[in-house]
């Protein structure tokens, strides 16, 4: 039940995107996996079930989202939680305490949160390097490194990390690499193919991809860390709900999809903000100028959707575009179809101010959405000519 089914190997991505997972309802024929909106379920004898007992345990809809995710991460297990952060929390419970981590210094927001304000006070050491240098990683490492966590591309910068030579550097010890793939999303890059150990999301963003849900997951495959982890996802119960597991597979349906205009219109926003007078610095992983512009091209399918930029006029200015935007809604998250746009610096990553990780209070974060590229350009066009 809790591993995935491997569809056949030479089917492609969109393909898999569409069927893993799928298995039409037993009892109806319903292609949809229901929501299975049940907290128990009737025993056939005394400790005799059909593989579902609680609804904290296990869910079939819930089931369905798991085998599909595993599928396409190319693992061999996936786990849904309740958010991305109960995902983190979960693989960080593995734990003990005396354990060190070497983590991104271009990191969410949330997850610098979680390591520093919650997870140091037990016991465990974080070290925060620029993993877009694999030797800044292998300096940091030490004897009782355990975890090696990379966001690639990371948030808001933008910048890659050698997934490969990290997972290489990771395994030289006796570390595990764990890398956040919400922002390219398994569309874009498949981590475990690279040597990760584990995979994270926030299904939040491109998974979901409508903005209608919270959830994230963990992909794996190693069978034995796989059952600490689901004894963990049982027994802290940071689960989804049905609904929202419902949710995060019909967004997978269309994953491929969305994410290939979503990098398209990246693409074209992103060169049309480098040739704008107002605008200082671009970062984007498909600009010929990123510093990791080859590493993009080698170890993601595209260079996905995220965009920042700087101004010339610094902080003020980034206000007034982020407020004069029209198709573009000034609001906190990413990866759904609508674009938005932010500043991290006071918005999502306000819990790294005043830290080793604070953000140029002047740039600008864009999620960009799938409308017509022509749009979205004039609508930056005429909210960067509110600043002259
Ligand atoms: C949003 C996000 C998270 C946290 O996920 P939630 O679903 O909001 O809990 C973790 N990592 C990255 C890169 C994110 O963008």
């Amino acid at each position: 039940m809790s591993e995935a089914k491997t569809p056949p190997e030479d089917l492609k991505f969109e393909t898999l995107a569409v069927h893993a997972g799928m298995e039409p309802d037993p009892t109806t024929g319903a292609i949809m996996t229901p929501i299975y909106q049940t907290s128990t379920y009737v025993q056939d004898d005394v400790a005799q079930h059909k593989g579902y007992e609680y609804s904290r345990t296990d869910n079939p809809t819930r089931t369905a989202l798991q085998t599909a995710l595993a599928v396409l991460e190319e693992g061999r297990y996936g786990l849904a939680f309740a958010s991305g952060m109960a995902a983190i929390d979960t693989v960080l419970r593995l734990l003990k305490p005396g354990d060190h981590i070497v983590a991104g210094n271009d990191l969410y927001g949330g997850t610098y949160r979680l390591f520093t304000q919650i997870l140091a006070k037990t016991g465990l050491a974080f070290s925060f390097v620029d993993t877009s240098k694999p030797q800044d990683i292998e300096n940091a490492m030490r004897a009782n490194t355990e975890l090696v966590w990379l966001e690639t591309p990371t948030n808001p910068k933008l910048k890659l990390a050698d997934i490969a030579s990290t997972a290489r550097i990771a395994h030289h010890g006796s570390a595990r690499l764990a890398v956040d793939n919400t922002f390219a999303s398994p569309a874009l890059q498949r981590p475990l193919t690279l040597g990760a150990d584990f995979v994270i999301h926030s299904s939040t963003k491109y998974i979901g991809g409508h903005s209608d849900m919270v959830g994230g997951a963990v992909i794996l495959n190693n069978e034995e860390v796989y059952a600490q982890l689901k004894y963990l996802q049982n027994g802290i119960g940071a689960v989804p709900g049905p609904m929202d597991c419902f949710l995060a597979l019909r967004g997978v349906r269309t994953l491929a999809l969305r994410m290939r205009t979503h990098c398209q219109n990246a693409q074209q926003i992103a060169e049309y903000l480098q040739t704008h007078t107002a605008v200082k610095e671009v970062y984007y992983p498909g600009l010929n100028n990123h510093p990791q512009f080859e590493l993009a091209k080698r170890q993601m399918a595209a260079p996905g959707g995220m965009v920042s930029f700087t101004l010339h006029a610094g902080e003020p200015a980034a206000r007034l575009v982020a407020l004069n935007t029209n198709l573009f809604s000034l609001a906190e998250s990413l990866g759904g179809v609508e674009s938005l746009i932010e500043l991290p610096a006071p918005m999502t990553h306000a819990s790294v101010a005043d830290s080793p990780l604070a953000i140029d209070p002047g740039l600008v974060r864009l999620s960009v959405g799938v409308e017509h590229a022509e749009d979205l350009i004039e609508d930056l066009a005429q909210a960067l000519a509110t600043i002259n």
